[in-house]
């Protein structure tokens, strides 16, 4: 029988009345005849809520400790999943992530998994006919024997993953939107929807803010060639049409899209931070002498810019970091002064990242200049800028963000007729 995973979001989940409607989402695959792995997050707020609570309980909490408690909340609707289903007379089992178990490294509160068992999956389908109910997020350190979790939004993560272990024909992530848009549809109303779009369109889109698919969960859909489906969980189970493809978007491989646009879409993110060091020493290691102790420090340097020297003696130099890790970041450069060598550092927070996306800038020129012209129009201000193969960046103020957004989804004609 082909196989099929399954995978409800925190909304999907949020209470009751929807875990029934999931289950009947589910028994319509199952009638339809799939064996199926279903992929549950926490109740939405849930997750939210125990992440408050440890970091209430101790600011610099033990991450061990913080997957212990995290990892909660989806082993509730898990278990009330299966409940459900049995109730609707479907085989069911709920699977915390050590039971399974899904291997990962100890990285706690981001790990990575090294290892499904889709062999007991597969043997409980075959023998007993019984849909598993997967518990989304979490797994097990092998060696320590200890609770893991994948970062936030890691549940679409568990989902490639069990569906590349158990090969199966499709993963269907259940949402609260139908399908990628262009951008975020809450903040562009125009914005639509995407029938299908390439792996690395997607995996660009994740990394630079759109929250619809965690990043770690495409890389494993290109890897592994899982064929991803983002689709609504509030259309109703009997609504659907079998003999037609619902409304959603596809993820796939590049080769599948037909008609290629240049820009696919826009994606942002508003918690940014710069520092700029000033009258840094202009010689070769500074740049390790700065990079060095944030690396160190766990902090993920985004945006680099350095002015070339005016004197030939110093030069300024601006970086962009999460603003969570802006503090942080300053304090690591001050204690670096003696070993860097600059005299003075400034800042700000409350920046934000706008990048545009599409496979087709590697063969159209001038798709980032007309950007820049459009955003002076708007008196947006552009504070630094990234170019890479397939996309472009701008760093401008976060009031701004939804101006320049729209702006920039205008001029590449992305808008809803
Ligand atoms: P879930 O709880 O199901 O995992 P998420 O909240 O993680 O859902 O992701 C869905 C949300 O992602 C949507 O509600 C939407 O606001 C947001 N989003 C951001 N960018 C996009 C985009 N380009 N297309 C669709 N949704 C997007
Ligand atoms: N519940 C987790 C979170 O909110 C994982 C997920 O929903 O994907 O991040
Ligand atoms: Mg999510």
């Amino acid at each position: 029988m082909p196989r099929l995973v399954m995978k409800f979001g925190g909304t999907s989940v949020a209470d009751l009345d929807r875990i029934r409607n999931v289950a009947r989402h589910v028994k319509r695959e199952v009638d339809a005849g799939y064996d199926v792995a279903v992929v549950v997050s926490a109740m939405a707020g849930v997750t939210n809520q125990l992440v408050a609570w440890c970091r209430d309980a101790a600011p610099l909490h033990d991450a061990r400790e913080y997957d212990a408690v995290v990892a909660t909340g989806e082993q509730v609707t898990a278990g009330l999943l299966a409940l459900v289903l049995q109730g609707i007379g479907i085989n069911a089992r709920s699977w915390q992530g050590w039971q399974l178990p899904i291997h990962t490294d100890n990285a706690h509160a981001s790990a990575r998994i090294a290892e499904v068992n889709g062999a007991e999956l597969i043997k409980r389908f075959d023998e007993l006919k019984q849909v598993a109910v997967i518990a989304g997020f979490q797994g097990i350190h092998a060696d320590t024997g200890r609770i893991t979790t994948l970062g936030r939004g890691g549940s679409d993560t568990s989902a490639v993953a069990i569906a590349a272990a158990i090969g199966a024909e499709r993963c269907d992530i259940y949402t609260d939107v139908d399908g990628v848009y262009t951008t975020d549809p809450r903040v562009v109303p125009k914005a639509h929807r995407l029938d299908k779009i390439a792996f690395e369109e997607m995996l660009e889109l994740a990394s630079l803010g759109a929250k619809v698919m965690q990043v770690r969960s495409v890389e494993l859909g290109m890897l592994h060639n899982v064929r991803i489906f983002v689709r609504s969980s509030f259309v109703k189970p009997e609504d659907i049409d079998p003999r037609q493809t619902p409304p959603g978007t596809l993820i796939c491989d590049e080769s599948e899209i037909m008609e290629q646009q240049t820009v696919t879409g826009i994606a942002f993110s508003k918690d940014e931070a710069q520092i700029s060091i000033r009258r840094v020493q202009d010689k070769p290691g500074v740049a390790a002498a700065i990079f060095g102790p944030l690396a160190d420090a766990n902090i993920n340097v985004d945006m680099i810019v350095q002015n070339v020297s005016a004197d030939g003696a110093t030069t300024d130099l601006t970086f962009t970091v999460p603003s969570a890790d802006y503090e942080r970041a300053r304090v690591t450069i001050e204690k670096a002064k003696s070993a860097i060598g600059y005299e003075l550092i400034d800042g700000s927070t409350n920046l934000a990242k706008v990048s545009v996306i599409g496979i087709g800038m590697r063969s159209h020129a001038g798709v980032a200049a007309s950007a820049f012209k459009a955003l002076a129009e708007q008196r947006i201000n552009i504070l630094a800028i990234t170019t890479s193969e397939i996309k472009f960046s701008v760093l401008i103020n976060a009031p701004q963000t939804d101006q320049a957004v729209r702006t920039l989804h205008t001029l590449y004609g992305l808008d809803q007729a």
